[in-house]
């Protein structure tokens, strides 16, 4: 049970997930850690939940105050689970999303359909403290299937060459509020939400 009107310093600058976890964790403040001049650590976990509770012990840290982070990424069954933790540095650590879709597409090349599975998955990591040694964990996993080539204009990362079977459309051309329902960052942040009540 968490406190109302409790400060979580939320260990990312990226505004729109500002937006979508206070939208879903309402009874608390979420602040981004760029707000405590929080120099962000490396990545150097090599699962999802290692990188989560990398980055928020590090904004709690630096923040002294409680702090949250989310790790997501695509796993792609042909692949052996890549680009997985390296999916936002898939195509390099300057990797733009067209490059790092560009380079999945090609690994992809002529893997028919029925072997393309791929899930979307994300975790998120709520620290009491910098020290805390029972972080509160929640995921989410999204399942679909790597299309041929792009289509759809929004989302953004590997969005328009996800295809979800449900809507029979790409993530890219999913509203964005449905877009939440259904995905693996929505999923995610419910299940902390429920953690935290
Ligand atoms: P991070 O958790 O913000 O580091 O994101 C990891 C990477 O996974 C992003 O840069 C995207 O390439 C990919 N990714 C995570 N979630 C999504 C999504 O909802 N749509 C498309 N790509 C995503």
């Amino acid at each position: 049970m968490w406190a109302a009107g409790r400060q979580i310093v939320l260990a990312s600058g990226n505004a729109g997930k500002i937006r979508e976890i206070q939208a879903i964790l309402t009874d608390q403040v979420i602040v981004p850690q760029t707000a405590f001049n929080v120099v962000e650590c490396e990545e150097t976990g090599s699962t999802f939940i290692e990188n989560a509770i990398l980055k928020a012990r590090n904004a709690a840290a630096q923040s002294a105050l409680p702090a949250i982070a989310d790790d997501s990424g695509i796993m792609v069954d042909a692949l052996h689970g890549a680009p997985g933790v390296r999916s936002a540095r898939y195509a390099g650590d300057q990797a733009t999303d067209g490059d790092n879709v560009k380079k999945l597409l090609a690994a992809l090349a002529g893997v028919p359909d029925g072997q393309r599975t791929a899930r979307f998955v994300c975790v998120i990591a709520l620290l009491q403290h910098a020290d805390d040694p029972c972080p509160l964990i929640a995921q989410g996993v999204w399942e679909g299937r790597i299309l041929h080539q792009p289509i759809g204009e929004g989302g953004f990362g590997y969005d328009p060459v996800f295809w979800v079977e449900t809507h029979q459309c790409s993530s890219a051309q999913l509203p964005a509020d449905l877009k939440n329902a259904l995905s693996h960052r929505g999923q995610a942040l419910r299940q902390l939400l429920a953690l935290t009540r």
